[in-house]
């Protein structure tokens, strides 16, 4: 008997782990296919903020990111290559964003080096940019460190039974409580209201003699160079699914994609690739991301005295699934916020501390049971 199961082991779910493995609880995760093949095995894993003008996902994002760079750097360097981030802005109007972030950022400006600036091309030159401090990850190893004190199963979960106080997973694994973490694949439990989009991404490697001492945003992001390699990465192709097209993603597309953009921030010479990388990002449909526990849909419908057309819903006074949580929906930023969200989860876990209601599924039970209703 464990006293967490997780299910999916990326960024989200190998986060989960460390946590609960930190406050020495058992834990158990599971993986179709290994730890970080999913969305997060393709990752670039830059550790960014989101650079716009304001609202919520900015303000979260830049709470994860300042959590999350000191979380890297503390706990885990060797696998942290912290790097100047360099973010410049794709045209006039985003100028202007880029121009307004600097007046409200509480982040600390960093001079870019000269040998960067002589290798940028002129649209790059000519546009407004930020120099902050910033990061790479490495992404497989990163979230092999984080879940090693748990147990690995690579195993397809399939069945999910609630017995007497104790979750069966596969008929075989015993739990308290479960996590699930299983990006932009198919739900484990169903419930018409979470409802999730996985955006393709494909980046590369690529070797290179031009060398880059930074991270560089643009068109696309490009990494510090490291032994001659650096990462490029990554398309947003809302046109392919992996589950629905019925042709295959067309690999040489997406690398002229990703060359062709790259190549108009830095002037890139004797370019070989050398590995390409392609997953799915799993958003929420309005871009946060979602923790937190699970609302049975049917037995809060069923409950006679509860106001669904209501502009302010309780969720406490919902019937939640026991013992079941959700983390999802990181789009592009998963190695930024796991780690953030992780600790919110794990504390809202153990010790009952309230999740925010704009991160919590629920959130989506409210909307949909107000619509249906
Ligand atoms: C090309 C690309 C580039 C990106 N670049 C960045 C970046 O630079 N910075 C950044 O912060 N983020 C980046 N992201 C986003 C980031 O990768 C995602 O937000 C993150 O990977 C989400 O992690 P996850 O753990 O939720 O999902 P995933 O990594 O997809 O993990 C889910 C896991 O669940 C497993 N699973 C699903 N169902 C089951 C089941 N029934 N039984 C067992 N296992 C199951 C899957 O096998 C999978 O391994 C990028 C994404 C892509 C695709």
């Amino acid at each position: 008997m464990y006293d967490i199961a997780i299910i999916g082991a990326g960024i989200n779910g190998c986060s989960v782990a460390h946590e609960f493995s930190q406050a020495k609880k058992s834990v158990v995760i599971f993986d179709m296919s290994g730890i970080a093949y999913g969305g997060s095995g393709a990752a670039g894993a830059f550790i960014s903020p989101k650079f716009s003008k304001s609202g919520e996902l900015k303000e979260l994002i830049h709470d994860a990111f300042v959590y999350s760079m000191d979380f890297y750097e503390k706990n885990f360097s060797h696998l942290f290559t912290k790097a100047m981030l360099l973010h410049i802005a794709q045209d006039e109007s985003d100028s202007e964003i880029v121009k307004a972030y600097k007046k409200g950022t509480s982040l600390k400006f960093k001079t870019p080096p000269k040998e960067l600036l002589e290798q940028l091309t002129q649209e790059a030159i000519s546009q407004e940019n930020i120099c902050i401090d910033g990061g790479v990850v490495n992404a497989k190893a990163m979230c092999e460190a984080l879940s090693k004190n748990a147990k690995f199963v690579k195993e397809k979960v399939e069945s999910l039974v609630y017995d007497d106080g104790t979750w069966i997973i596969n008929e075989s694994y015993y739990a308290k409580d479960v996590v699930l973490a299983i990006g932009a694949y198919e739900a484990l439990i169903q419930e018409p209201y979470i409802e999730l989009r996985g955006v393709w991404g494909h980046r590369i490697d690529i070797k290179t003699t031009t060398q880059n001492p930074c991270s560089i945003h643009q068109f696309v992001s490009i990494s510090p160079s490291s032994n001659g390699c650096l990462a490029i990465g990554a398309t947003h192709n809302i046109h392919y699914h992996p589950q629905k097209n019925c042709e295959p993603y067309d690999i040489n597309e997406g690398r002229v994609q990703l060359l062709e953009k790259a190549s108009r921030t830095l002037n890139l010479e004797n370019i070989e690739i050398i590995k390409d990388f392609t997953g799915l990002r799993s958003g929420s449909f309005d871009y946060m991301p979602i923790i937190g526990g699970l609302v049975m849909s049917n037995e809060t419908l069923s409950y006679g005295n509860l106001k669904f057309k209501t502009k302010k819903p309780k969720f406490d006074e919902y019937s939640y699934y026991p013992n079941l949580y959700m983390i999802n929906g990181n789009g592009g930023y998963g190695f930024v916020l796991a780690p953030y969200l992780a600790k919110i989860l794990c504390e809202h876990v153990l010790f009952g501390k309230k999740i925010s209601e704009r991160l919590a599924p629920a959130r989506f039970f409210a909307r949909w049971a107000k619509k249906i209703l």
